[in-house]
């Protein structure tokens, strides 16, 4: 049995920071990876991923020339996106630099996979550790795989294998129309895969306002990608082929499926039934100050509190300083920023107005087309996007909005600020937009809001 100040489970955005924030402020530490320190974001997620959108986004960008600026010739190669995701994003997937990190700010590392058995131990490989003042939980998610027919006994792939893929499929299947299915789907498209794309729920990008989703499928479309919604795939077999057999019937084939369909907290795998909580739950429950219970505290998608590396950077710094006993704001999500960087990119912040008017909000609304705005009848090619304000009439702010567009990501950052400070609309309103730049299309639909 080994006695620490903490034990921080799982080394990826969340637990680094935790881990390495408590050693700095001369806690005795103990990180605790299966895998590789740093976690999903940068070795199979937000990293890597962002340079083959990139990569796939200079494509496109070449592809818009004719028309507008002369012509190009466009070859698709994939090497050098392999070659950059290897050798300058994940270090052919080796973690020792961040391991020397952590160990440098006075953590220690031991690698493999621990267990909770109270509330202040974890057993790792047949050692203890019993942690004084803290064990923070980070152990975040892995890829859902639903249970279809004949899937499991397939070569399917997950985005790991995407991420780690020397050369591109022919054609490929998509399963699964949100964030990480529709930004892979594109970025294959680009590179020439023959590509479909399937989302059983109605329409793409299901958990955003419709109007994205809807709008992102026509370019889609226009790409030459094959959209099916509004059917799921109810079995799956290989024979050297993928054959994918849809709920309504149909039946696609492709040389690879890539299996997008949601991401999963495994709690029986961390023990988390010796600190009372059902190993079948979703996630694990947190107060504000990141507790779970007494001396346990969780950040990161192991949470529920939205899978995305900023959400566990966030619940990490309230974390440390419940630890250390620091003053800090309580977590809250009411201005929780995404994007998913398909090109038109879609930032969203706060409720929909779905969620907005079943949460008893008096809900008014505007959207505004993106290539009716200045900047965006200036772009041309590449131009297809909504701007949505979701507006609380008797509180006169925004709860919510969507911008989508070329650098949505980027006019969202207005939004966001806006959603979290609870700006009024008429301040809005009075704010000077800068001509013509696309978050100028804000104060189009300010106009058109009741
Ligand atoms: C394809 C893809 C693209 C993404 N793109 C974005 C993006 O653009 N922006 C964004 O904000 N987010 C993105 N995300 C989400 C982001 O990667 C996650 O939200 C983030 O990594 C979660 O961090 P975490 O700290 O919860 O842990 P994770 O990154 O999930 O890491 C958890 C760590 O815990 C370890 N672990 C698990 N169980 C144990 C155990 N029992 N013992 C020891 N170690 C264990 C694992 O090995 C892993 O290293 C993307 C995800 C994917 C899959």
């Amino acid at each position: 049995m080994s006695d620490v100040d903490g034990i921080v489970l799982g080394m990826g955005p969340g637990g680094e920071e935790v881990a390495g924030r408590l050693a700095e402020a001369g806690l005795s530490v103990v990180g605790i990876d299966a895998g590789l320190v740093g976690g999903e974001c940068p070795y199979w997620g937000c990293v890597p991923t962002k340079m083959m959108i990139r990569a796939a986004h200079l494509l496109a960008e070449a592809r818009r020339i004719p028309g507008v600026a002369g012509s190009a010739t466009v070859t698709p190669d994939w090497t050098p996106v392999a070659a950059r995701i290897r050798d300058e994003a994940t270090d052919d997937w080796d973690d020792t630099a961040a391991v020397e990190r952590f160990v440098g700010k006075g953590g220690t590392f031991v690698r493999g996979r621990g267990r909770l058995t109270g509330a202040d131990t974890v057993v790792v490989d047949g050692r203890t550790f019993r942690a004084k003042r803290a064990v923070v939980i980070a152990t975040g998610s892995t890829p859902a795989i639903p249970p279809i027919t004949g899937l499991s006994d397939t070569p399917y792939w997950t985005n790991h294998d995407a991420v780690e893929a020397k050369e591109l499929p022919a054609s490929i299947i998509v399963l699964g129309g949100g964030a990480i299915g529709a930004e892979l789907a594109q970025m294959y498209g680009r590179f020439g895969v023959s590509t479909t794309i399937v989302e059983a729920s109605d329409r793409l990008l299901p958990s955003e306002e419709p109007e994205a989703g809807d709008v992102l499928a026509d370019v889609f479309g226009a790409e030459g990608i094959d959209v099916v919604t509004g059917a799921g795939a109810s079995e799956v077999g290989h024979d050297g082929q993928f054959h994918v057999t849809l709920d309504d019937g149909r039946r696609l084939s492709a040389d690879q499926l890539l299996v997008a369909t949601g991401r999963r907290v495994d709690l029986a795998a961390i023990g988390a039934e010796s600190i009372g909580i059902a190993p079948d739950a979703r996630s694990l429950p947190v107060d504000e100050r990141l507790r779970v219970t007494e001396g346990v505290w969780a950040v990161g998608d192991v949470t529920g509190e939205g899978a995305f590396t900023h959400v566990a950077m966030y619940q990490a710094q309230i974390a440390i300083a419940d630890i250390l006993g620091e003053s800090h704001v309580p977590a809250d999500y009411a201005a929780l920023p995404r994007v998913t960087f398909t090109d038109p990119e879609v930032g969203s912040v706060g409720l929909s107005a779905e969620a907005a008017e079943r949460s008893g909000v008096d809900v008014s609304t505007s959207v505004v087309a993106v290539p009716n705005t200045a900047r965006g009848w200036i772009h041309g090619p590449g131009n297809a996007g909504v701007i949505k304000l979701v507006a609380d009439r008797g509180r006169g702010v925004l709860v919510g909005a969507t911008a989508m567009g070329p650098s949505g990501g980027e006019v969202l950052g207005l939004l966001a600020l806006a959603v979290h400070a609870r700006v009024p609309i008429e301040e809005l309103r009075s704010m000077i937009y800068a001509y013509p730049t696309f978050h100028r299309g804000i104060e189009d639909a300010l106009r058109h809001l009741e």
